[in-house]
C-alpha cells in the first residue's frame, strides 16, 4: 500500500520540512504507514500565532455560517470514514469496524456542535436593585492548544476540535507522532470546508519540545494523555497560569455480583477488557469479582478469551487488532512478568501471539487470585490486560474498587436495583456503568473522571462550554440608560 505523505498545517498553508517521522504498521512492521514533516519550534509559535491573529474574527464569525462550517466538516468525515478508517487500521492498528466507527463518531462530533454553536448561552438574573438586571454571558476561552494521544486518532482530535471551533476558539492541535495520518486528514477537511486561515493549525512534533510553547502561548490547554504527561504540562501552565482540561489514564474496575446475569456480565467484561485490544482508556482493568459467582465467571471468561481472533487488523475475521506501538508492546509484557511476580497467576494469554505478519500481536490475557492493593490492579497497563480479585460481598468490592488512585470508569453487573444504585453511589469514578462495559461514551454527554484521571472541567456534550468559554457577569442599571 501506499505511503501516506502529512505536513504541517500552519496559517493556511501546508509546510514540508527537512525533518522527517515515520510510522510503522503494527500489524505489520515491515510496512512504513506514513512518513511527516516534523515542525521545528519556530513553526510552532508561528501556529500559535496565526491562531492568535485569527481569533478576533473567528469569534465574531456570522452564526449560521461556523455551524454551516462544522456541519459540513462532519458531512466531508462522514463521506471519508472507510479511507479515514483505513488509514487508522494502518497507523494504529483497529480492526476495520473499529477505524471506520471511530471516524463515523468523529463527524458525530462535529454535527453536535454544529448543533451547539446556535444553542443559547448564558443567563439573565433579576438584580437585588431596583431598575437594574444582570448578564452572566460566554465568551471563547481564545487559543486553545489540543494535544493529544495515540489510541483515538480521529475521534479525539475531533471531539477537541469540534467543541473549540463551536465556542468561538482558534486551535492549534498535536497529535500523537505515533498516529498523526488521522489528525491531518482532519485538517485537510476542515480546510476544504472553508475554515478561515490560521483558525486551526496543525503541528507534528515530540511531545515536550511542541509542547512547551504551545502551552505558554495558549489561554487554553486541553490534553488527553497518561496522568505522569498530565502532571507535567499542569506545571508547565502554572507558569502562565494557562486554563487546563486533562482527561487522563484509568484503571476502571467492573463489580461482578453473585446476582448478576452470567451470560451479560461475562459479555460486558470481555468487551471492556480486550476490544480494540484494551487500549481505551475506560477499558475494563479489573474485575471485582464475589465469591460464590467467582469460580464459574473466571472459567467462561477465559474461554471467552480464548475464542477471539487475534490478527492483522486488515482481516476480514479479525477481532482484536496488534497493540498499537512497540513501546506499548513491550510494556504489557513487561506489565504480565512483573504481575506473575507477584502471585498473579494466568487463566488466559500473557503473551505475544504469532499471526500471518510479523506484528505486535497480544494474547487478551486474564490474571487470576490477585489482590487489590497489588501494582496489577493499582497501575493502567493500557493493554488487553485484566486482573480478576475475589472479594466476599457488595461491601467489600465497593472498597475494592474505589482502592485506587485512578478515578475515571466504573460499572457493576447485578440483577439487583438496590445493589446498583448503591455502588452507583457509592462509586468514586467519573461514570458508572450499570449491566454494560466500563467502555463505551457517547458524545453527547460529560465525559471525564475524578483526579487524578482528569483535571479541569469535562470534554464532551453541552459541559464543554465550561471549558471553551469563560464566563462574564454584567450588571446593567436600566434606569441611566
Ligand atoms: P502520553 O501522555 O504519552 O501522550 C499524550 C500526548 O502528549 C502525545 O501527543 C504526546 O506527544 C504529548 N506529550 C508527551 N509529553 C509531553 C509534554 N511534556 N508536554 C506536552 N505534551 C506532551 O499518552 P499516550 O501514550 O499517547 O496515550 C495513552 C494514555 O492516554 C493512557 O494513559 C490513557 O489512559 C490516556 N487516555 C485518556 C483518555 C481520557 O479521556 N481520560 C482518553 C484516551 C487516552
Amino acid at each position: 500500500m501506499s505511503v501516506f505523505k502529512g505536513q504541517n498545517f500552519i496559517d493556511g498553508a501546508w509546510r514540508d520540512s527537512s525533518v522527517q517521522v515515520e510510522t510503522i504498521n503494527p500489524s505489520d512492521l515491515d510496512e512504513t504507514v506514513g512518513t511527516y514533516a516534523k515542525a521545528t519550534p519556530v513553526e510552532v509559535e508561528e501556529a500559535m500565532a496565526a491562531a492568535k491573529r485569527a481569533l478576533p474574527a473567528w469569534s465574531a464569525f456570522n452564526m449560521q455560517a461556523r455551524a454551516d462550517i462544522l456541519r459540513k466538516a462532519g458531512d466531508l468525515l462522514m463521506a471519508r470514514a472507510t479511507e479515514i478508517g483505513l488509514l487508522l487500521s494502518r497507523e494504529e492498528g483497529k480492526t476495520r469496524p473499529e477505524g471506520y466507527g471511530e471516524t463515523i463518531r468523529a463527524a458525530q462530533c462535529f454535527h453536535y456542535y454544529a448543533g451547539e454553536v446556535v444553542r443559547a448561552q448564558g443567563q439573565w438574573y433579576n438584580s437585588m436593585r431596583d431598575g437594574h438586571n444582570i448578564i452572566v454571558s460566554r465568551e471563547p476561552v481564545g487559543v486553545v492548544a489540543a494535544i493529544t494521544p495515540w489510541n483515538f486518532p480521529i475521534a479525539l482530535p475531533s471531539w477537541k476540535v469540534a467543541a473549540a471551533l463551536a465556542y468561538g476558539n482558534t486551535v492549534v492541535l498535536k497529535p500523537s507522532s505515533f498516529v498523526p495520518g488521522a489528525a491531518i486528514m482532519l485538517a485537510k477537511v476542515l480546510e476544504e470546508v472553508g475554515l478561515p486561515k490560521g483558525v486551526f493549525n496543525l503541528v507534528i512534533g515530540d511531545g515536550s519540545a511542541a509542547g512547551n510553547i504551545m502551552i505558554d502561548a495558549a489561554d487554553a490547554l486541553t490534553f488527553t494523555g497518561g496522568t505522569a504527561t498530565g502532571r507535567v504540562v499542569l506545571k508547565r501552565a502554572a507558569e502562565t497560569m494557562t486554563k487546563c482540561q486533562l482527561e487522563l489514564g484509568g484503571k476502571n474496575a467492573l463489580v461482578v455480583l453473585d446476582d448478576a446475569d452470567i451470560d451479560l456480565a461475562v459479555e460486558i467484561a470481555a468487551n471492556g477488557a480486550w476490544i480494540q485490544t484494551g487500549q481505551r482508556c475506560t477499558g475494563t482493568e479489573r474485575l471485582v469479582v464475589t465469591k460464590g459467582i467467582h469460580d464459574e465467571f473466571v472459567e467462561r471468561l477465559a474461554k471467552a478469551a480464548a475464542a477471539y481472533r487475534v490478527g492483522h487488523a486488515l482481516d476480514a475475521d479479525t477481532q482484536i487488532g496488534p497493540v498499537a506501538n512497540e513501546p506499548q508492546f513491550k510494556g504489557n509484557l513487561e506489565f504480565v512478568a512483573d504481575a506473575k511476580y507477584e502471585g498473579a497467576e494466568v487463566a488466559f494469554g500473557g503473551t505475544a501471539v504469532e499471526a500471518r505478519t510479523r506484528g505486535l500481536y497480544m494474547a487478551p490475557t486474564l490474571l487470576v487470585n490477585t489482590r487489590t492493593e497489588w501494582a496489577c490492579n493499582q497501575h493502567e497497563s493500557f493493554g488487553p490486560i485484566v486482573s480478576v480479585v475475589k472479594v466476599e460481598d457488595l461491601d467489600e468490592a465497593i472498597a475494592s474498587a474505589n482502592a485506587c488512585d485512578y478515578k475515571l470508569s466504573a460499572g457493576i453487573a447485578t440483577t439487583n436495583l438496590k445493589n446498583a444504585e448503591r455502588f452507583r453511589r457509592a462509586s468514586q469514578a467519573g461514570m458508572v456503568m450499570v449491566n454494560a462495559p466500563t467502555a463505551g461514551l457517547e458524545y453527547h454527554v460529560p465525559l471525564g473522571g475524578r483526579s487524578p484521571s482528569g483535571y479541569g472541567p469535562r470534554e464532551t456534550g453541552a459541559a464543554s462550554a465550561e471549558f471553551f468559554t469563560e464566563s462574564k457577569t454584567s450588571y446593567i442599571n436600566h434606569g441611566a440608560i
